[in-house]
């Protein structure tokens, strides 16, 4: 039995959970796959704001076991992605009713119990049915969709725009693809050859490193004008000024990713080019749209190696996650719970 508690950073224990019953428009899932991601490991290492102990795991699917009541279109036996983000019910919108325009959503691994265990019971309304077309790994990958998702939505730029992506890892691939899937033009920027590789392979024809020429290269794909937006991944580690020196004057900066992670924007270079600043650190409220571009392959995770791992230690895992230097362009690591 599994239930991987983080007791305090560096320090996750497996403690049997205690199975409580399934209430009315509750479901219980059993946990078939967790994604081992960076905001987990940003969690291990302390730095993301936890309060132990709490279960670890923001990212996972599961089969529906157990329903009670009134569950709205979620049956047993269903495959389900559990979701990474709940509402809040403290702020306005929650106690207006508005639980799904929440302004600050709780974080599975962080605000409630995440999902590295046997079993989740929760309300119905917290997972999502999976069609069969969407993998397991796709469907692991549904909260980077979201995020690229509502990056989109928040640049509302017109077709043809050009859009700087800093950061060609795992959340910035999928971001530029998504961007590409809206007829939005993405230039990603890295200083990992093999990321940028990465990218051309999902057919995003602009990437360059983050080299000496990178200006002048902006420049050429852009005409002289420069990017109409920039969105810097987190998990990217890249020098965040890029995301400033990469726009022009007057236009949007997105921080977008999972990892809370402090690094410093320079201020008069933001001020001097009056560029606006706004993050999307979730996907919340925009699940069913991620599963959905992933019906229609806006996004193609099969470009990301995987490692499924049957026998594991998320110490061991978390820690090497959180000790790389920068978050190269890794496998996809994968925990398979016992089924
Ligand atoms: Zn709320």
């Amino acid at each position: 039995m599994d239930n991987w508690i983080l007791k305090n950073a560096g320090l996750l224990v497996n403690e049997p959970a205690k199975d409580r019953p399934v209430a009315e428009g509750e479901v219980k899932v059993k946990v078939s796959y967790v994604l081992a991601s960076n905001y987990d490991a940003v969690l291990y290492s302390g730095e993301g704001g936890a309060c132990y102990p709490k279960t670890i795991g923001r990212f996972a699917v599961g089969r529906v076991t157990e329903t009670c009541g009134e569950c709205y279109g979620v049956e047993k036996n269903m495959r389900v992605l559990l979701l990474p983000e709940r509402s809040c019910g403290n702020c306005l919108s929650c106690k207006t009713g508005k639980g799904e325009k929440c302004a600050s959503p709780a974080v599975a691994g962080k605000d409630f119990n995440g999902f590295l265990r046997d079993f989740v019971v929760c309300k119905s309304r917290d997972v999502a049915p999976l069609p069969d077309s969407v993998s397991d790994t796709d469907a692991l990958c549904a909260e980077a969709v979201a995020v690229a998702e509502k990056v989109c939505d928040r640049l509302a730029l017109p077709t043809g725009s050009r859009v700087a992506v800093i950061g060609g890892n795992f959340t910035g691939n999928i971001i530029a693809q998504v961007l590409q899937y809206h007829k939005l033009v993405p230039i990603v920027i890295d200083n990992n050859p093999a990321a940028l590789e990465k990218t051309r392979g999902c057919g995003i024809y602009y990437s360059f490193e983050a080299d000496e020429s990178l200006t002048e290269n902006l420049m050429e794909a852009t005409s002289g004008q420069l990017c109409d937006a920039a969105v810097y991944s987190t998990c990217s580690k890249l020098d965040p000024a890029l995301t400033i020196r990469s726009v022009a004057e007057g236009k949007l900066a997105v921080i977008a990713g999972f990892a809370p992670i402090n690094f410093n924007i320079p201020a008069r270079e933001l001020c001097d080019k009056n560029v606006t600043l706004s993050s999307v650190m979730n996907g919340f409220g925009y699940t069913d749209t991620a599963i959905n571009l992933l019906v229609h392959k806006a996004a193609d995770i099969s470009v990301f190696d995987k490692e499924v791992l049957t026998e594991f230690d998320p110490n061991a895992v978390y820690k090497a996650l959180s000790e790389s230097a920068a978050a190269k362009f890794g496998k996809l690591k994968i925990f398979k719970l016992i089924i």
